[in-house]
Order: C-alpha cells, then structure tokens, then sequence
C-alpha cells in the first residue's frame, strides 16, 4: 500500500536543506567556521546533479547549429560594467536598523513587517491612505514606492527585528557588485568588480564568436559560468545567493525579426523544465508589465517555479533590443555592428537572452523531487529526478554478504561502471538499502539474489513505482541505457 503525503503545501524548505546536508547534496559554505552567509557547497551528490543539470541545458542550448559555446573570463575590463549599466544602476535601496544594526532592502519591508506593524504606522502616516480601497499591502508598497512618503514611514517604523521605533536610517542606494584590484596595488584606478551576469561575456566577443565561427544572423552564444552579487538579504536556501552559476545564452537577430525569436525561445525554455520533468503545473511564465521592465528590455518574461514558499523566478527571457551591443560599441568606440551578405546591410543586432540560474534551477529540481510516502506503514523519503539528472544512475546491491553474490555483484559493478555513474553497497537489510538509494534519488537498483546464482539472472527494482523485474545480467547495460535515456 503507497500513498504521497506531505507534498506540495507541507512541504517546507528545512526539510530539504536537513535531507541536502544528510546525503551530501548541499553543505554551508565553511561550516566548521560558523559557515559563510549566502554561500554554500555542493557535496558528492549535489554536484552530480549540478553537472547533470549543466550537461542537459548545454545539449539542449548548443547542440544546434544556430549555437555556439563559450567560457569568458570572471574578470572583465571595468569599462564593461560602465557600459552595461552595472556601475551606475545595478543597486538596491537599502536601509539599516540604528539600534541592532539589520540591513534590509527598502522593497522587502512588506512581506517583514507585521500586519499589526502596517496598519499602526500606515495610519500615523497618513489617514487618508490608510482608509483608501485595496489591501493592506498594496497601500504599503505604494508608500514605500513614492520616495517623499517612504521617507516618512521610515521614521515612524518599527524594526521586524529588534521592534524599536524610528530606528531606521534612510534609504541608501547599495550596488550588489563586489569589488576587488587588479595586481599588487589597492587603490582606485586598479578596482575591478568580481562579474553579477555572464551576459558581458558574450556581448564583448559576439564579433569574435561571429567571425571565427562564420554563424550568420540568426545565432546565438551560450556560456555557463558563476556569478557574484552582494544580495543584501540571502535567503531560501539557494534561492538567493551571493555566489551563484547562471547558464546564458544570446541570441542575436536581425532587427524586427525579434518578436517572433523571443516568442520561440519563452517555450523552448519552458519545455525545457518539463522535458526533464519538472511539474508542469508548478511551472508559468510571469511576463513584465510595460511600466516595470529593466532600462534595456523591450519585453521580458519570467519561467516561475511554486516553491513552497511561493512563486520565484527561475530563467528570465529578455529581449534586450540592440541596447547592449550598441552601449559596447560607445564605450569602446569598436564598431559593433553585422555585416549582412544578403541584404548587404550594416546594423547592430538586436538579442534575445535567456538567463537561468543553475543553482537556482538545482533548487527547483530538488523541491520538485522530493516526495514522501507511506508504504505499508513506513514513511519513505524519495527523489523521483529525470533519470538523466540522478546523481547515482544505479545501485548494486548483493541481497546478503556471503554465499558468493557479493562476487558476482562486483563483477557486475566492474562491467557497468565505466558506462554508469554507480554505487555499490552491501550493508545492512536490503529494504533500508533501498530507502537510502531512494532518498539519495536513484533510479534503478540492481539486487543479486540466489536466483542470480541459479540463472544469471538479476532483480531490478525501479524507484518510483517500486516494481522489480528480472533481467539477465548479459543484458543489464543495454536495459539501463535504455531506460536512462
Ligand atoms: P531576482 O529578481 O530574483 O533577484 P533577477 O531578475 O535579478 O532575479 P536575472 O538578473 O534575470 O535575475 O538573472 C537570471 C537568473 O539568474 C535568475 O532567473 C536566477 O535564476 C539567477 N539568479 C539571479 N540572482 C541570483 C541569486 N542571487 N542567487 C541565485 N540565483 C540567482
């Protein structure tokens, strides 16, 4: 008897960072220092599942002919981050407690401030406000969006963490990138910024990558590689961090052929995350309202994913129009733009960019993953990933340590393993071997029992439905191939 419980609203986020430190997917970044805040490390699992996420997104991306690869450098010239913006607007408005010195982001006192906290000092403020139509929220949010008003509430605040009153400093602008120098010498001409996107990557080589690859218009160039913003508030887990991978790819075309690629490249994207199984009901985009959109987007959507602590962004889609290749080319003063053989045109192309966080998405996948069950009175934790994502794609598992079965299970190990990443374990009863190969998501396992003896025959025993099937061991591998592509 099976039935799912505890999936979906119970589900909460310490659950999977106890079940992430457990098994070795996820550990604090410097633990055994009191750990580092916004960081974290993969362990043996987590990183295979990382790897695997990256594998997927790079066949998908780049095993086309339309697509190249690249692997830009983390540090770039400073003038790139002039160019792109970075320097004078990638900031968050940031104000401090006086009293127990917590730091917050202007935009996220409505979801940490008391109810009872809003209504108090929404009323002080201004009663007028305070009896408009609309919820609570909402009239909060457009006070701390109209800069005079903020100001004024602030005085009047209470801090969410130590409740004094009035104790908050006014906003300041706070930019998220982290600055480092360039050689021996610490001073102003030789700061240099650790990269928040690896977008600039490839807008500053997209003649290189067009020249030597002689990809015509459209095409695009995809990169995977870390991150680095000073988030003033982590949280969630990996959710937000300050140091993170994205996978970017740019796709540069023809001006007013923009529209149709942008349309193409939101359901390519999506499909993607189902494709590798993640729940389609769990998945939407959340397109930018006109008023809302980033100083370089013409039109931009978010790929969410429903986390158990609400809707978060995954991916963004943008179309960045001909902003970035254009800012490139007047700040280097390099010409930037296409030449097109057919038409005999010159112009800068525009770029549709689809922007997803590796980490991010590993934090979907996971959420998504994880499921619980009782099975015949017995609670099973479980990690049903695609099995192209599984850190471990088999186990093997000699049913008892003796009678010759565990021989024959390392002479299957041997054969399978330089196809298969694999596990071979041969402690304690076989149906908590199974839990611990279940929790750690594995697929398939391999059980050599006294039939095995008798007729060369194994028991393969699959993780979600729990069904065993026998196979002949001459054929093992072509049947996990099989069922693992
Ligand atoms: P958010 O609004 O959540 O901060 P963003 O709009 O700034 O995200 P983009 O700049 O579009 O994000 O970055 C593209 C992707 O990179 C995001 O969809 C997300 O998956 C990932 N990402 C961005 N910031 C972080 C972070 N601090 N930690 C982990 N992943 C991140």
């Amino acid at each position: 008897m099976r039935c799912t419980i505890a999936k979906g609203q119970n589900e909460t986020v310490e659950k999977i960072v106890s079940l992430a430190k457990r098994r070795g997917f996820v550990f604090q970044s410097s633990e055994i220092y009191g750990g580092l805040n916004g960081c974290w490390d993969y362990g043996p699992l987590g990183v295979e599942l990382l790897k695997n996420i990256k594998e997927e997104w790079w066949k998908a991306m780049t095993y086309r002919e339309d697509v190249e690869g690249l692997d830009a450098s983390i540090l770039m010239h400073p003038r790139v981050w002039e160019a792109s913006g970075h320097v004078e607007n990638f900031t968050d408005p940031m104000i401090d407690c006086k009293q127990c010195k917590a730091r917050f982001r202007l935009d996220t006192l409505t979801e940490l401030i008391s109810e009872k906290n809003k209504e108090k000092s929404l009323r002080e403020l201004d009663p007028e406000i305070f009896a408009m139509e609309g919820s609570l929220d909402d009239k909060f949010t457009a006070v701390l969006e109209d800069q005079a008003k903020a100001v004024k509430l602030l005085e009047i605040l209470s801090c969410p963490q130590c409740g004094n009153k009035g104790t908050f400093t006014q906003p300041r602008k706070f930019n998220l990138m982290f600055k480092t120098f360039l050689g021996p010498v610490d001073d102003a001409s030789n700061i240099i910024y650790l990269r928040p996107e690896t977008a600039q990557g490839i807008y500053v080589n997209f003649l290189n990558v067009a020249n030597s690859s002689r990809q015509k218009l459209p095409f695009g160039i995809a990169q995977i590689g870390k991150a680095f913003r000073n988030e003033i508030n982590t949280k969630n887990f990996l959710f937000r961090t300050r140091e993170f991978e994205q996978m970017e790819m740019q796709y540069f075309v023809k001006p007013g052929s923009d529209k149709t690629h942008y349309d193409e490249w939101k359901e390519r994207r999506i499909e993607w995350f189902k494709t590798l199984g993640m729940t389609a009901t769990k998945l939407r985009f959340h397109d930018h309202p006109a008023d809302k959109l980033a100083h370089y987007a013409k039109e931009a959507t978010d790929i969410e994913y429903e986390f158990p602590f609400g809707w978060g962004e995954i991916e963004g889609i943008h179309n960045r129009t001909d902003f970035d290749l254009g800012r490139h080319q007047q700040f280097s003063g390099k010409s930037q733009q296409y030449f097109d053989d057919e038409t005999k045109e010159k112009y800068i192309p525009y770029i549709i960019e689809t922007s997803a966080g590796a980490s991010r998405s590993f934090m979907a996948f996971l959420v998504d993953a994880y499921y619980e069950e009782e099975v015949n009175g017995e609670l099973r934790s479980v990690l049903k990933f695609h099995p192209k994502l599984a850190p471990i794609k088999t186990a093997i598992l000699p049913l008892v340590n003796k009678d010759g079965m565990p021989e024959v299970a390392r002479k299957i190990e041997t054969d399978l393993r330089p196809f298969l990443r694999i596990f071979y374990d041969d402690k304690g009863a076989i149906g908590r071997r199974y839990r611990r190969m279940d929790e750690a998501g594995t697929p398939f396992c391999i059980t050599v029992d006294t039939q095995t003896l008798q007729d060369e025959t194994v028991t393969i025993r699959e993780r979600d439905s729990m069904q065993q099937v026998r196979v002949e061991i001459s054929g093992l591998l072509n049947y996990l191939l099989e069922k693992l592509r």
